[in-house]
């Protein structure tokens, strides 16, 4: 009943700093039939980074942006212009949003800046990839201030009973392969619908030991399915609809079979 949907199916890594690979894990990752990616980047010289690597590396979806740890209180304005000036070129922005855990110092600024890429891309109906630590409230409420209809809320450790605002609103939760040690992630999968689910590495991040990257994706998907008591192939089927309604939504040409 579900095989026509087999064609679809592949391995997506919804968020990864691909511009940190080497390039020998470049050559293995580019190209692969059954991974898509999207590529999000964390300042100007990784925007750069990105989009050159659109060229070598089919199977990603190149995102451009400032991360919430890269702001400077003193220049954020110039590295906006820098960032902005390349928004013709792509169709998402990423990695963007707030931090209140790692960098509170920056806050005030960082919401400032959340605000221009999100009046952007509302402007010109570009997706989002945002990050959130320590500050999951602010972001949601943030982004329901626009009208953007591509988001994913990255690596999604928020509390619980946010899951349905994110959700009623059409974004995506972020579900991490760093949920194969960390329970309170696996509490969020258990929590999110699987419709509304995107799966994702963060690579190169290490986190807590555990080094990040496409590799470990079956592993998640077979986390999931085991939370969800959801066949593996159906998770990932769903997951990989789930991404290219992600992509669509941000006005790219994807087919939905
Ligand atoms: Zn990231």
């Amino acid at each position: 009943m579900r095989s026509h949907l087999k064609v679809i199916a592949m391995m997506v890594d919804s968020h990864i700093h691909l511009h940190e690979f080497s390039a020998e894990e470049l050559t293995s990752l580019c190209g692969k039939s059954d991974l898509i990616m999207l590529a999000v980047s964390d300042d100007y010289a990784s925007s750069m980074k990105t989009l050159e690597l659109r060229e070598s590396c089919s199977n990603a979806v190149p995102a451009i942006g400032i991360h919430p740890w890269k702001v400077r209180a003193d220049s954020w304005r110039d590295g906006f212009s820098r960032v902005q000036a390349l928004f013709d070129r792509v169709r998402f922005l990423g990695e963007i949003g707030l931090d209140k855990r790692f960098v509170p110092q920056t806050f005030e600024v960082q919401v400032e800046l959340f605000n221009e890429f999100l009046r952007e891309a509302e402007k010109l109906g570009l997706g989002v990839s945002v990050h959130g630590a320590g500050a999951w409230k602010e972001v949601v409420d943030t982004l329901t201030s626009y009208r953007i209809k591509a988001v994913a809320i990255h690596w999604y450790t928020g509390p619980l009973d946010l899951i349905r605002n994110i959700i009623d609103n059409g974004y995506f939760v972020g579900i991490n392969a760093a949920a194969l040690i960390q329970r309170k992630h696996r509490e969020v999968i258990k929590e999110a619908p699987l419709t509304s689910m995107l799966t994702e590495s963060d690579g190169p991040y290490n986190y807590r030991g555990l080094r990040l990257g496409p590799s470990k994706l079956p592993d998640l998907l077979r986390l999931i399915s085991e939370l969800k008591g959801v066949p593996t192939s159906e998770v990932e089927e769903t997951i990989s609809r789930n991404f290219m309604r992600f992509l669509k939504s941000a006005g790219m040409n994807v087919n939905i079979t």
